[in-house]
């Protein structure tokens, strides 16, 4: 491992006084994303970058040295991707935040990694456009971080996730090309097919393949009007999948169905006091954004497949204050749990068929193995977050815990369902992945990364 104050040196020759960092306490800081439970290594150093110019320098030295390169965002994920390896350097890009470009004659912006999902909404609604992913972090997560990891969020189920807006990127990569050279990946017409799909690769390759330093994005118009709410509550979560079944089986698309449960609802309201009635045992929060009377007419039908699969209640909000409190409450629901203990946060995907069986399954494996469980979901899409939550210290509730996480795991499987859905498989679901995918998979994935890394440069030992 090269030594820290070699490389401090090397990588301040080529780069402005203020952007190596080397204190160790920032250090730290920089060096663990959201995932409370999985391991971070130390840094050697971090480097706080401003252009792409800078990245190369970065990439190229620590490839001359042989140390570890960990690009980080905002440091919101949730599943350990960018923290730190032993004697890395920590590639803060969160530094380059700009908007370069937007384009409202062919519906595309370009932007710098750093900028925050949220900021990059707002600077396209200004010319009456659309950028769809919303994970629930887009107030503080970058675009470089959920093309990173092919961020979802709530309204995937009608609209994509990440990758299916990502036109073009460019990255500071390795292997064939020298390390530290700049390439550009992709195009920015809607349609292009020259040559094998690059960025879709890059795209969800947890910062393993190289650094997105540029993204060309793909926007919408932005939608005709306000949405529609339909809430409904139910005495038991499996009534709750049973609804979702449904609502997929009849073909209706809402733009969002989240499901939170009790204990979320509970924590929410203990900390923010918004006036939630947390009685039901899970809601349903579904939004319809069609206008007019066919977005009325399709209100109307997901509220009765909700019914017909065993609601207490299910209806339309007449009250827009009411609405926004609950989806506040679904955006909430996170952070207030974390407030209670070390959050476990799983991230299980399956067939959309399959939402009730699982959730039985997520209600047994807690009690089984005597864990508390906070659910909450993008249920629409079959992605189910049971949150693992853990007295501080308590070492006989973490093993706990960790036993339960990985139960989840083999049962989202055996239900033909995937891993992680959206927060991406990082440190925590490196043995998941592995149990879910085809062995010839997984060779093909060393494959294409010892071609592209061949000197294991690119944030080792995640994915
Ligand atoms: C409250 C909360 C809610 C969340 N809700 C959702 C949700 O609804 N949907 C969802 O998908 N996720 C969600 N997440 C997880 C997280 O926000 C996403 O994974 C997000 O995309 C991470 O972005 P970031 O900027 O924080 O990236 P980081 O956490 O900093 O990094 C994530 C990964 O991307 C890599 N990376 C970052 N920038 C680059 C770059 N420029 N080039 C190459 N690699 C890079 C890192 O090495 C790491 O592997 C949530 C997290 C929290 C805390």
């Amino acid at each position: 491992m090269v030594e820290a104050g070699v490389l401090v040196e090397a990588l301040s020759r080529g780069l402005p006084g203020d952007r190596v960092v080397a204190d160790p306490d920032v250090l730290a800081a920089l060096s663990h994303d959201d995932a409370e439970w999985a391991p971070a290594g130390k840094a050697a150093a971090a480097v706080r970058a401003r252009s792409e110019a800078e990245v190369q320098h970065v990439v190229r030295t620590c490839a001359g040295l042989g140390a570890p390169v960990v690009p980080r965002g905002a440091g919101t994920g949730l599943s350990g991707g960018a923290n730190a390896v032993g004697g890395c350097v920590i590639l803060d890009l969160s530094r380059m935040n700009r908007v370069l470009e937007i384009d409202p004659d062919n519906l595309v912006a370009i932007v710098q990694p750093g900028a925050v999902n949220n900021d990059v909404k707002a600077a396209v609604a200004e010319h009456g456009l659309w950028y769809p992913p919303d994970p629930a972090s887009a107030p503080w997560s970058t675009i470089g971080g959920n093309v990173a990891t092919n961020a979802g969020g709530l309204c995937c189920l009608k609209y994509g996730v990440t990758r299916d807006y990502v036109l073009g990127l460019r990255a500071v990569v390795g292997g064939p090309v020298a390390y530290g050279d700049a390439v550009r990946l992709g195009r920015r017409t809607t349609k292009g097919v020259a040559g094998l799909d690059l960025v879709g690769l890059f795209v969800g390759s947890e910062g393993t393949l190289g650094v997105v330093t540029e993204v060309t994005l793909r926007l919408r118009p932005a939608p005709a009007g306000p949405p529609r709410t339909v809430v409904a509550a139910f005495a038991d979560l499996v009534a709750s999948g049973r609804a979702v079944a449904q609502i997929t089986r009849r073909g209706l698309t809402p733009a969002v169905l989240e499901l939170l449960d009790r204990a979320c609802l509970e924590a929410v309201e203990e900390w923010k006091h918004l006036g939630l009635e947390a009685e039901a045992t899970a809601l349903l929060l579904a939004r319809v954004d069609t206008p007019g009377d066919s977005g009325a007419a399709e209100a109307a039908a997901i509220a009765a497949a909700m019914t017909d699969a065993g609601a207490i209640w299910a209806e339309q909000s007449t009250d827009d204050a009411e609405a926004e409190a609950l989806f506040e409450a679904r955006l909430l629901a996170y952070p207030a749990l974390e407030r209670l203990g070390p959050v476990l946060t799983e991230d299980i995907c399956v067939p959309r068929s399959k939402v009730p069986e699982m959730l039985g399954q997520v209600t047994a494996i807690a009690a089984r193995h005597g864990v508390r469980v906070a659910t909450i979901a993008h249920a629409g899409d079959g992605n189910l977050h049971p949150l693992l939550i853990t007295p501080p210290g308590d070492e006989a509730a973490r093993a706990a815990a960790q036993a339960a996480f990985e139960e989840f795991l083999d049962a989202a499987i055996a239900l033909g369902g995937t891993v992680t859905g959206e927060h991406g498989v990082g440190i925590l679901k490196r043995d998941g992945m592995r149990r879910e995918l085809d062995p010839g998979s997984v060779a093909l994935q060393e494959a294409v990364r010892r071609a592209l890394d061949p000197r294991g440069v690119f944030n080792p030992g995640k994915g």
